[in-house]
Parts: structure tokens; sequence; C-alpha cells
């Protein structure tokens, strides 16, 4: 078999399952297994694969077609431009959440201590410090799992990155549901809870709702849950002129605005992505 014969193979096999963008997983599952990139596949798709490539192959296609999304299968994908693990105890880093490291990124100071409420993979904090000077940071999830993924890539940005070497110890991982283990106060306070409404997570497609943690998606009735008893915690470990940014879902803008207010921020401001949807809110704790 060639490249190309087992991509038209891959191709067909993801198309019987239905998946959307089956030509793209087809050539990245490839790539993949075969250590290659697509100028090589496009140049030389008579290049003959190993039997070794071939069976390795047709077992990535198979757990692609039950649904397994592809960062999960390949074990990796990019966030802010930087590679990240992931594996099913971690929600899959979406683009949407760069929208709020962008934002916090916009008045980060060198030296700020940050702290990641439910850090899953650790994206959010980690890509912060790659991109700040001094800066340290506390990551907390609840799931062992999580905090696992997380340390395994503060090492491989230190393994990737000259200016990266001393970020794991730049961050301390703390096993804690929401704030309760956490002590001491912060420049910046971070979070991408759960927040889909537990009657809308029902509805989200196979790749989500079967293979990403439960624990990371369902916020609850109306999926404001976390951000009920996260907001008031986040006030209390802030320092003054401190902030918490948090993402939320398109329609949760003015809700999560007034459990902002409620809890006694300034500032407060809801923030929108790319798309234009609500994305992100934002308050300070007042200097006074
Ligand atoms: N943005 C994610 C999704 O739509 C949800 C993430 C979350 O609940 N924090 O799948």
């Amino acid at each position: 078999m060639t490249y190309r014969e087992l991509y038209d193979r891959g191709v067909r096999t993801l198309e019987e399952a239905g998946l959307e963008e089956a030509k793209l997983d087809a050539r990245l599952l490839l790539e993949f297994i075969c250590s290659t990139d697509r100028t090589v596949l496009l140049a030389h798709p008579e290049h003959p694969v190993t039997e070794k490539e071939q069976e390795d192959y047709e077992e990535a296609l198979e757990r692609r077609a039950g649904h397994i999304p592809l960062q999960y299968i390949i074990g990796s994908t990019e966030f802010m431009g930087l590679p990240f693990q992931v594996n099913p105890n971690v929600l899959i880093p979406r683009q949407d959440t760069e929208t709020l490291v962008e934002e916090a990124m916009r008045d980060l100071c060198d030296g700020e201590r940050l702290l990641d409420v439910g850090c899953g993979s650790g994206c959010i904090l980690l890509s912060l410090l790659h991109y700040s000077n001094d800066c340290t940071g506390v990551a907390v999830d609840i799931s062992e799992g999580a905090l696992e993924c997380a340390r395994e890539n503060a090492d491989l940005l230190a393994r990737t990155y000259e200016q990266d070497k001393t970020l794991p110890e730049r961050v301390t991982f703390l096993k804690s549901d929401l704030l309760s283990h956490v002590e001491g106060s912060f420049d910046k306070i971070l979070s991408n809870p759960p927040y889909i409404a537990s009657d809308v997570v029902k509805t989200l497609m196979p790749e989500v709702k079967d293979h990403e943690p439960m624990s990371a998606l369902d916020g609850g009735k109306e999926g404001l849950d976390l951000y009920e008893r996260l907001i008031p915690e986040a006030f209390e470990h802030l320092i003054p002129g401190g902030s918490l940014l948090v993402e939320i879902g398109y329609d949760q803008g003015k809700a999560v605005e007034e459990l902002f207010t409620k809890a006694g921020f300034v500032r407060v401001e809801v923030i929108k992505d790319l798309s234009g949807n609500d994305r992100v809110v934002r308050g300070s704790r007042s200097l006074l």
C-alpha cells in the first residue's frame, strides 16, 4: 500500500461513519501514524507504507469512526500557538478560550501571581506564563487526572522552549474543588468552568458528550452553578485591584455580569469573541 491508497481508504471509512471533516481527519491521522507532514504526503503519494503503519492507521480510523475526538487519538493539540497534550481526563482546548487568554494578556504585568481554577490541560495558565515574564501561578482542578495532564504540559513547554525552562518551578498544582483548598491572594484569577446547561449537554455532538469529561462541561440546570460558587470565592482571593476573568456561554453575559456585581466586583465588562458572541466576563476588586 502507498500513502495515497491508505489515505483514500481512510477518507472512505470516515465518510461512511458520517464524519463532516473526513478528508481532513484522514490526512491528519495518516500524518500522525507515519510521522510525516502534508508536504511529504503531497509530494510522494506513491511512497510505500509499512505493514505496521497500515495496521496502526486502520486502528486509528476505527477509533475516529467511533467518534473519539481526533485530538485524543493523536494525544495533542495546539492552543495559543503552543503544543498541549490532551487525554479524556481533560477538555480539549478550544479556540474560544483564546479570547480569555488574550483578554488577560492585555494588562498582564511582569511578576504577577495567577490562579487558574479548573485548569484541565493547563492551557490557560501555562500559555499566560509562556507569553509573560516571571509570573507565577497556581493551577487547581478537582480531577487528579487533569492535574497530571497539566503537569505534563508544563514539562512539555519546558522541554520545547528555552524561555520556559523554569516554567514547571513557577507553577503549583493543587487538587481543590474550586477555591476550597486555595490559600493566598492573586493578581488575576482565570477560569473556564463547566457552563453548559444540563439539558443542552445531551444535544451536543457525540465527540463532546460521549468522550470529553462531563465534569468539565455540565454547569447544572442553567449552566450557572459553578459561577455562583466561583465568583464570590474568587473575590476573597484577589488583591485590591486584582481581576477575575471567566469564560461564558454566548447567552450568559447578563446573568454572569450580575453575579460579578453582586459579589462586589467593579469595572465589570462582557467581552465578545471573534465570532461576535459574548465569551468572557471580567471584573476587578476595587483598590480601596
Ligand atoms: N466551549 C465548550 C463547548 O462548547 C464548553 C466549555 C465549558 O463548559 N467550559 O464545548
